[in-house]
């Protein structure tokens, strides 16, 4: 029953546009009505109209331990009775600076914003402060936030939605970004001869979330790393979906790579709205008021969510543990779906690593934009209100990683097999 759900969508398109606040809510790709979220707890969400299911988008990320935490909503709890946003320094913006520095490998300052958006706007002006160069490269298919610069080649929503290029972006931003395609250290190297001494910043996802989950090929990361060295070229690795999710100090420290920048969201907000942006010292220093690259915000550092993600990032320190938990979650639902897919003979494709995964409704090997593009949308799209009807709430979209929490465990990985296996079968017979 989606009565509450549709009477809400109704209502919501006259006064939002598209009735949603991000565009992949809508359920535009895959069609119908999206679910309104009353509430969530552990693995599960629960609709407007009671109907409970299994969350393989854990709010696109921050959810790594389950919904509604209890040391974050204790420590929200706590924080709120002090009042909800100064603008002035507190010790938890000292303490939270520290954890990070201290967990990711690169970091040795950071700056807090509001979202991965703020994050990646701000390290790309960085960028071009630091080497007083305009271009940047990004890669088909990666999803950066909504900056103008990254609208290009996009992944996620704009990719789902069939806009990777938005218009309103100036011929000015477009000359400036350069693409290239993922997993193709060639193409980096003629672009940067192409355009030898123009280019201020390479950002990449280290392993792709927005294009579904995409696995960097071996040595690739290494080999960008080097051409950014040789070329000076600031090398930033967008780490808002990877980062304490690949492993503690996010995909930087599961591959052994050091970046220049990172920047990262999700997770260190605990569900509220945070990103940040570090790196190198001798970069950073040149961010104001230190130096004179100018970037601000009213709510930059905003005590609540410093409490809420601190307690997250704390837990995940303390517990160590969870990653390896989460890694064999992973692995486990990817072997299902590859032997439930080969039993049905479809020989669709299963990209996986920790708890980052998709199912690609393609017999390609998708390593890049151009073999996630082969996919089979309109299966997919069957399969995504299957899973729905049968109780698992998957991304709205082929091309989004799914991501799990601590809170799946065996018995809810099962279902979810169950669910997924059934689906597909229908989809077979029909
Ligand atoms: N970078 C990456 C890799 C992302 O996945 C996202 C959002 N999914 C962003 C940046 C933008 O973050 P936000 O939506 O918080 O602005």
């Amino acid at each position: 029953m989606i009565k509450k759900s549709e009477k809400a969508f109704q209502e919501a398109v006259n006064y939002i546009p598209g009735g949603v606040n991000s565009p992949v809510r809508a359920f535009k790709s895959v069609g119908g009505t999206p679910r309104f979220i009353k509430r969530a707890k552990g693995a599960y969400l629960t609709d407007e109209d009671n109907t409970k299911y299994i969350d393989l988008i854990g709010s696109w990320g921050p959810m790594i331990l389950g919904h509604a935490f209890e040391p974050v909503e204790n420590a929200v709890r706590k924080a709120i009775k002090s009042s909800f946003s100064f603008g002035a320094p507190t010790v938890k913006e000292v303490e939270m600076a520290k954890l990070i520095c201290d967990l990711v490998p690169s970091v040795e300052m950071v700056r807090m914003v509001n979202s991965g958006t703020e994050a990646t706007m701000s390290a790309i002006r960085l960028a071009r402060a630091y080497t007083g160069k305009n271009k940047i490269i990004k890669f088909e298919g990666c999803y950066h936030g909504h900056g103008d610069a990254f609208l290009i080649s996009a992944g996620s929503g704009a990719l789902s939605l069939g806009v990777p290029d938005s218009p309103g972006i100036t011929p000015s931003t477009l000359g400036d970004t350069l693409t290239a395609p993922y997993n193709d250290l060639d193409a980096v190297k003629r672009l940067l001869e192409t355009h030898k001494g123009e280019v201020a910043a390479l950002i990449i996802e280290p392993v792709v979330g927005n294009m579904g989950c995409v696995l960097p090929k071996e040595g690739y990361l290494q080999g960008l790393r080097d051409l950014c060295t040789k070329e000076g070229v600031v090398f930033i690795f967008d780490e808002v979906m990877t980062g304490f999710r690949l492993a503690l100090g996010g995909a930087q420290e599961r591959f052994g790579i050091t970046p220049d920048l990172t920047t990262m969201g999700k997770i260190i907000g605990g569900g509220m709205p945070v990103g940040a942006y570090g790196g190198k010292k001798e970069i950073m220093q040149m961010v104001a008021p230190s130096g004179p690259m100018y970037q601000a915000g009213t709510l930059s550092g905003n005590p609540i969510a410093m409490s809420a993600g601190m307690a997250m990032l704390k837990h995940l320190k303390k517990h160590p543990e969870i990653y390896a938990q989460l890694d064999e979650t992973g692995a486990f639902i990817a072997e299902g779906l590859r032997k439930s897919v080969k039993e049905l003979g479809l020989n669709y494709t299963v990209n996986q690593i920790g708890s980052m995964y998709s199912l690609f409704f393609t017999s390609e090997h998708v390593v890049d934009f151009k073999t996630a593009k082969t996919a089979d949308i309109p299966a997919f799209s069957k399969y995504f209100h299957q899973m729905l009807n049968r109780g698992v709430y998957l991304a709205p979209s082929q091309f989004e990683s799914l991501f799990l929490s601590t809170k799946i465990d065996k018995r809810i990985a099962n279902k979810i097999l169950r669910a997924s296996h059934y689906s597909l079968t229908s989809l077979v017979e029909e």
